[in-house]
């Protein structure tokens, strides 16, 4: 067996797609599911695989460069990834070394990755062609995969987590995290016209979350604030103040969640898009009868 085919060996896929009952406020009026791609690996775990399989698949360099910070789940997944295949890898990391490392850094060290520290100001030209130009001829032409993971071909292995949810339930509407857009964006290209799509936004950033989704979309299914066909919106009301920020009320919410529910949750995508979730069934934001498919996207090793 090649080392990719091995690496897949070990991933839950189909991930699970399982019913989900809290004793919530309202959660008895809708039917819930869970899309369990937290499930799909200890370490590759969520919508990093969905997002890096093709890259992975079709992968034809000689070594890959990519971005994130101390705790990303993207640099943790592709390095581990890129262990397992043998592809050398270096990661360009938010911040200094000084920092305290973390776990997610200390894994990357133990997989050979090689970790370059890069200042704010650096770190913000990430998308800029003359930044990453100078990137290709630095690291001998290598393969640059942006900040998350997300690159257009991200939304194929998206897409495909979509059709595993719909030969399970045929459901009305998706809910899913909201960070760099790639995972709404994949999402709304795989739902049919009466379905509908929720994201969650996980930061800051109304207008522009949105303009990150659309850039992956076909025309017909962008002009969000004018189209009244549109099937997918992102509510900005659960981002507690920011990427990666917690409130005392949110941590508790975790904590409860992970000692009564079958799965566990972090704060800083799933915990808030459970919270969402929560908070809007007990308004009655959901048609009666309705069902509704919650996709957790993994992440739990940033909680560390
Ligand atoms: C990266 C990540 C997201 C955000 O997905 P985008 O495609 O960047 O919007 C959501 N959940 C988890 C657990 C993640 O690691």
């Amino acid at each position: 067996m090649n080392d990719l085919l091995s690496l897949e060996a070990t991933l839950t896929l189909p991930s699970p797609c399982q019913p989900f009952t809290p004793e919530w406020p309202g959660s008895n009026s809708v039917n819930l599911w869970v899309k369990r791609d937290d499930a799909i690996h200890s370490v590759i775990s969520g919508n990093k695989w969905r997002k890096l399989q093709h890259t992975l698949k079709t992968f034809g360099h000689s070594q890959i460069v990519s971005f994130g910070g101390a705790y990303s789940n993207h640099l943790h997944a592709l390095g581990f990834a890129c262990w397992k295949l043998g592809i050398p890898m270096t990661a360009l990391v938010r911040g200094h070394e000084s920092a305290t490392p973390s776990p997610m850094l200390q894994d990357l060290v133990e997989w050979g990755i090689e970790i370059e520290f890069v200042d704010r100001k650096t770190y913000q030209q990430r998308n800029t062609e003359g930044y990453l130009t100078r990137l290709k001829s630095r690291f001998n032409n290598a393969f640059i995969i942006p900040e998350g993971g997300s690159e257009a071909s991200a939304i194929y292995g998206i897409q495909a987590m979509v059709n595993e949810v719909r030969n399970v339930v045929d459901f009305d509407t998706i809910m899913a995290p909201v960070a760099s857009g790639a995972t709404l964006s994949g999402i709304v290209s795989a739902l049919t016209p009466k379905q509908s799509a929720i994201g969650i936004g996980v930061l800051k950033g109304e207008g522009y979350l949105e303009a990150l989704v659309e850039q992956f979309l076909p025309l017909s299914s962008c002009t969000h604030s004018t189209n009244p066909n549109q099937n997918w919106h992102i509510n900005h009301s659960y981002h507690f103040g920011g990427y990666a920020k917690v409130t005392p009320e949110l941590k508790q919410f975790c904590d409860t969640f992970n000692s009564t529910m079958p799965f566990h949750i972090e704060p800083v995508y799933s915990g808030k898009l459970f919270w969402a979730l929560k908070d809007m069934l007990s308004k009655g934001v959901f048609k009666q009868g309705s069902n509704i498919v919650v996709v957790h996207t993994g992440g739990l090793q940033g909680a560390r």
